[in-house]
């Protein structure tokens, strides 16, 4: 535990170090607080990823890499993918886990039994490096499952497919960061905070569901990319705001949860700072 709680610090300074300088350097939001609304509860998701439930996530990746019990002709498939320069079998692994993962990310929008769970991430009203980590942990298990299914299906080192995960959570992080960065026509390849800021409008069908590679959405005609900032993030609902009232709202039917949240509702606002 005190190992854990050194890497949590030790992950905490290096994300301090890399993102305040550049969200103080180009800010998407420049009158947005440091400390601000839900920075708590995003530093409790961040805990809990990194003492509990994320190693819980690799361990199932881990275990599922070993390919145990796998059938003949996945093991033909992987002797192949393995013939190929390892840049190249990373690639692929990234392209096919993100076609995967875009149409997970719409269904986590449109099945109310997925969205429960992913809505979560979508209570933030405030986006910075530190609100990437709100994120259901079921929810994150689908996600790190459907993300790096093709990598573990194709059979990709183990060193290889934890290296794939650490890059994805950096970019994960990076496009929830406060940052504005124009990419100009580039955009439409490698995507950028602004595109997911976008996905995070108070709106449940915004739009861009892919993380890495956008032209997924521009090809399926979800690409959303107006020339600002959107200005009402979260969700217009009632929720609960607390880390373990969060981790609970999935499983409580949704009549109690309305009930039991709106009394602490207050009306959406447009963002002005805080
Ligand atoms: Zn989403
Ligand atoms: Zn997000």
């Amino acid at each position: 535990m005190t190992a854990n709680l050194a890497e949590l610090a030790v992950g905490l300074a290096w994300l301090v170090a890399i993102f305040v300088p550049l969200e103080w350097a180009r800010p998407a939001w420049a009158s947005q607080r440091r400390i601000r609304k839900g920075s708590a509860a995003d530093l409790a998701f961040m805990a809990g990823q990194y003492l509990l439930f994320g190693g819980l996530v690799v361990g199932w990746l881990s275990w599922a890499s070993e390919g145990v019990g796998q059938p003949a002709w996945l093991s033909a498939v992987q002797a192949k993918f393995a013939e190929q320069p390892l840049a190249l079998q990373a690639a692929q692994a990234i392209v096919l886990g993100d076609l995967l993962m875009y149409v997970g990310h719409r269904l986590q929008h449109r099945v109310d039994f997925l969205w429960r769970f992913h809505a979560v991430h979508h209570t933030s009203e405030r986006l910075d490096f530190l609100a990437a980590h709100r994120e259901h942990p079921l929810d994150g298990l689908y996600t790190q499952t459907l993300m790096n299914l093709p990598a573990v299906a194709l059979g990709l080192p183990i060193e290889q497919l934890l290296g794939l995960i650490v890059f994805r959570s950096l970019w994960a992080i990076f496009i929830h960061s406060n940052v504005r960065l124009s990419l100009g026509r580039l955009q439409v390849l490698l995507g950028g905070p602004a595109l997911h800021h976008w996905h995070h409008a108070n709106d449940r069908h915004a739009g861009n569901y892919a993380n890495l590679a956008p032209w997924i959405d521009w090809f399926m005609g979800t690409y959303r990319c107006p020339p600002t900032e959107p200005q009402t993030l979260g969700l217009d609902g009632p929720h609960p705001r607390g880390y373990f009232a969060l981790l609970l709202w999935p499983f409580i039917p949704r009549r109690i949860a309305g009930r039991l949240w709106s009394a602490g509702l207050h009306g959406r606002e447009r963002f002005s700072g805080g």
